[in-house]
């Protein structure tokens, strides 16, 4: 990788990569151009702020040798609750409203507050301490993160807790992959010498579950090397496309988004107006046409499948390979084929390894052409390939229609 001329000033951080990630036209909005909007981000991050709150509140206490009660906790939660709620931070679940989501947040910290007290699991070092990680030798490449808590068990045993308030419990890949406290555990390495193990723990504060992990310093350098390629592939971004998907949902650029903007212009308009709109009526006609399209392919696909097997048991029965009409005629003729097991199975990589083993691999695999499209598109090569393979294909642009439903009108 060639970043040695390279001058990296940005200080990234895991939520920035991640927005990149999710959808680079967001990333462009949140960072690039720093558009401030009128939404004020969702109850479930609202949500999230007033628990994280609430539990540096009976640590901070703790280590002022103040315990709190439950219901002292509580009653901070119910005040913080009331004192940041605005009635313009989004709900997208209409089935639900701020009192569900505070309850919520009570039963979050009365179950972490039963299982944990006393509270004597780890001697507190830090509350929501900010941590700069350096992820080369050089210190171009630097970010920075916020640990919920760190904690120490005994000397130079340090653990990173993080209070999650996901609504779905993680797969075990996400935590044996979780790129945020993996990077903190760098940082940590690096600011306390005394380090002797760092234990990574998620609290699912919705599941009152705890969940840990470890990274080997050979996970630590891995990620180190593809999170400098991610923070490169950014800065080399030039056309931020947007990437729409159920996240948008929550997505306070949505009036903005050339995805959505048009269905934010038609909302405000009067009826009258509403129904004329060009867009609007070319999108009803488009997709009505194309429906009954695909009603009319499915007929005729059955049709022609019926035919089929008509003519097939007409020959077979008169003893014929040809079944004339009166412009046309049909020859049926018998196929034999050999079918190769499903892609990524088992079986086909068993196909595959015994095709090299007799070295007859490379006179039946043909260039995967999509595969080479997505790689140069994305510039997932070394600079130098992609520039001598991109004189030899042609780039060809073109748009693309996709008529998919609505979910309410
Ligand atoms: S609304 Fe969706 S597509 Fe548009 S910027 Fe936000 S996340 Fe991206």
């Amino acid at each position: 990788m060639g970043y040695g001329i390279h001058v990296c000033m940005t200080v990234y951080s895991h939520s920035r990569l991640s927005c990149f990630e999710q959808c680079s036209q967001k990333y462009k909005l949140q960072y690039v151009d720093k558009v401030e909007t009128e939404v004020e981000g969702s109850v479930e991050a609202f949500l999230g702020t007033q628990a994280h709150e609430t539990l540096e509140k009976l640590y901070k206490d703790l280590m002022h040798q103040k315990t709190n009660t439950l219901p002292d906790l509580l009653d901070f939660l119910r005040a913080q609750w009331a004192k940041n709620w605005s009635d313009s931070i989004v709900i997208v679940n209409k089935e639900y409203n701020s009192e569900n989501y505070q309850k919520m947040a009570e039963k979050y910290i009365s179950d972490y507050y039963y299982r944990y007290k006393p509270f004597d699991q780890g001697r507190t070092i830090a509350l929501e301490q900010r941590i700069l990680i350096n992820l080369d030798e050089s210190g171009e490449f630097k970010l920075q993160g916020f640990i919920d808590r760190l904690t120490e068990k005994k000397d130079g045993f340090y653990e990173i807790h993080d209070y999650k308030t996901n609504s779905r419990l993680p797969l075990p890949e996400y935590i044996k992959t979780d790129r945020q406290l993996a990077l903190y555990s760098i940082g940590v390495k690096n600011q306390y010498p005394d380090v002797a193990h760092v234990r990574l723990i998620w609290h699912f504060l919705k599941f009152d579950k705890e969940i840990d992990s470890t990274r080997t310093d050979s996970e630590l350098a891995l990620l180190k090397k593809d999170t400098i390629a991610l923070i490169e592939k950014i800065e080399r971004e030039e056309t931020f496309a947007a990437s729409p998907s159920f996240l948008c949902e929550w997505c306070e650029f949505k009036p903005l988004c050339r995805q959505w903007s048009h269905h934010y212009k038609i909302k405000e308009k009067p009826a009258n107006e509403y129904l004329a709109d060009t867009g609007l009526n070319l999108v009803n006609r488009y997709a009505e046409i194309k429906n009954k399209q695909k009603l009319v392919n499915m007929e005729l696909d059955a049709e022609i499948t019926k035919l089929e097997e008509a003519l097939v048991l007409f020959s077979s029965k008169e003893h014929i390979d040809c079944v004339f009409g009166t412009q046309n005629k049909v020859r049926i003729t018998d196929s034999i084929r050999y079918v190769c097991p499903p892609k990524n199975s088992k079986e086909r990589q068993r196909l595959e390894q015994t095709l090299r083993e007799y070295g007859k691999y490379d006179l039946v695999t043909a260039l995967d052409t999509a595969a080479l499209n997505s790689i140069l598109l994305e510039r997932e090569w070394e600079t130098d390939v992609v520039t001598a393979l991109e004189k030899l294909v042609q780039l060809e642009k073109k748009k693309r229609l996709y008529v998919s439903k609505l979910k309410e009108k």
